[in-house]
């Protein structure tokens, strides 16, 4: 299977299975699109009609370059995978990563929360004992199996609103790391309100990561990440993230400011060029997911305007690309060589098996998104696992039980999408969010032609 696309002056193929991508003439584009469908000769002479002032020595070259590729694999590569996949289905339950709710609760209001504010659906705000905290990080460490390092992700609700149990924790991780071989992960997501030196130093200390909550531009950020009252938060929170991602490039540690874009602000390329010229580096911005119904919501129509976006922003990123105002985007930042291992191509995120989510009371879930839903809760951190059919179930989502994605030229990078934005909105977790698929589709053709470019440029 090949995928063609045209983008940015670059005529791009990529062969899907082998993930080899060629970046060709026109001629040459053309030919791939019929090589397939029609014999030789009907090929030369169709490209000879289209393209006169081409040769037609060179075009049977071209011709045979083509035969050449497929014959070492790179183009019309068959599927490597598709008869592997039930073994993987039967692979043993590992827990590799955790997100750790400390806390149902926040202090923001944020339009399009799917965490309800940070209560989950819950009636009241909660926030994680450090005796839960404990249960959850031995729970992690015994169903890790052979695997040395574990990802523990603070969140929330605002985890900051229990931050002295974060501290506990990391505390008590760092000590049960070294009796069990392990090495913990450790990562914080804030809504920065209550960020402050204390927890930043902390944080630089003891987190590998930090995400740092912010929509882009301040009349965006503040239409939809007010406090409770409505009062905004753009100006409270910019100063104190830039510093701490300062702090944490001087230090040479992750961080990424992370945001969310809206009907509201379909113009969404401006607000991550707008973080980038506060200074931070490392950017995601992702589409709301969020009831149809919603006025915010993204509709079937708004793709085309949202797709141009990610034209726009990629144009840009060349432009700075080896400058000092160069930044990354997350959501190009695909791994064109192959990824970490076959499981994660062909099944993603490892939600529910690999990944789970905990709750302030001990709860499991698959992952944060399915927080709340009870149909969803899989177990707790006293007990263990009880609904060995939901773990079962979410074994196996990957590419190939998912129909719409065994056709897809995006499998390979995107691993079959989000089961969570697969069930919201079809309530099939077999399924997939339609508006999800285009853009992610379309993040993927942007982020071939920026290696593309990038490889011109001189990378
Ligand atoms: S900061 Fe996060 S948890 Fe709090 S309301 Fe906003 S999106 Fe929800
Ligand atoms: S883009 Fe959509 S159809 Fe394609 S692999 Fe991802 S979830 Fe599946
Ligand atoms: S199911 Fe979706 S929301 Fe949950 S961890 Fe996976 S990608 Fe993230």
């Amino acid at each position: 299977m090949i995928h063609q696309y045209k983008n940015n002056g670059y005529d791009i193929v990529l062969d899907v299975n082998s993930g080899a991508i060629h970046i060709v003439d026109d001629p040459t584009y053309d030919m791939i699109g019929e090589y397939e469908q029609k014999s030789k000769e009907e090929v030369i002479s169709d490209i000879a009609r289209k393209y006169p002032q081409e040769t037609e020595e060179d075009i049977r070259e071209a011709y045979d370059e083509i035969t050449q590729l497929k014959d070492q694999k790179a183009l019309f590569t068959p599927d490597p995978y598709q008869d592997r996949v039930i073994d993987y289905t039967r692979r043993p339950t590992v827990v590799k990563a955790m997100c750790l709710n400390v806390a149902h609760a926040c202090n923001l209001s944020c339009e399009y929360c799917f965490a309800d504010e940070g209560l989950y659906f819950g009636k009241k705000a909660e926030l994680m004992s450090f005796e839960t905290g404990k249960a959850a990080l031995d729970f992690l460490i015994s169903h890790s199996g052979q695997r040395r390092n574990l990802e523990v992700d603070f969140f929330g609700g605002e985890p900051t609103l229990n931050f002295d149990v974060v501290k506990q924790l990391v505390a008590y991780g760092r000590q049960r790391e070294k009796e069990a071989g392990k090495h913990f992960r450790f990562t914080f997501t804030t809504n920065g309100i209550l960020l402050n030196d204390e927890i930043m130093e902390f944080a630089n200390q003891e987190m590998d990561n930090v995400v740092m909550s912010i929509d882009g531009r301040k009349e965006i950020h503040d239409r939809m990440r007010p406090f409770h009252n409505g009062d905004p938060t753009w100006d409270i929170i910019v100063p104190k993230y830039q510093k701490f991602a300062a702090m944490r490039e001087a230090l040479g540690k992750q961080y990424y400011v992370r945001g969310t874009y809206t009907r509201y602000n379909l113009d969404f390329a401006k607000d991550i060029l707008a973080l980038a010229d506060l200074g931070f580096r490392q950017i995601s911005i992702e589409p709301v997911v969020a009831p149809r119904e919603a006025p915010y919501s993204l509709r079937t129509e708004d793709i085309p305007v949202l797709c141009e976006q990610y034209d726009i922003l990629s144009r840009e990123m060349i432009k700075r690309h080896g400058t000092p105002e160069e930044f990354n985007f997350f959501h190009f930042m695909i791994d064109l060589e192959g990824g970490p291992c076959v499981y994660k191509r062909l099944s993603g995120c490892g939600s529910g098996t690999e990944y789970v989510s905990v709750t302030p009371d001990g709860s499991i879930y698959p992952c944060h998104q399915f927080v709340g839903k009870t149909d969803f809760c899989i177990g707790d951190v006293y007990n263990g696992i009880s609904r060995d059919d939901i773990v079962t179930e979410f074994k196996g989502c990957n590419v190939y039980s998912r129909p719409k994605c065994r056709e897809c030229f995006a499998r390979f990078y995107c691993s079959g999408g989000c089961s969570a934005n697969a069930y919201n909105f079809t309530g099939n977790l077999r399924d997939v969010y339609e508006i999800g698929c285009a853009l992610e589709k379309k993040r993927i053709e942007c982020a071939i032609m920026l290696k593309a470019a990038y490889r011109e440029k001189g990378e």
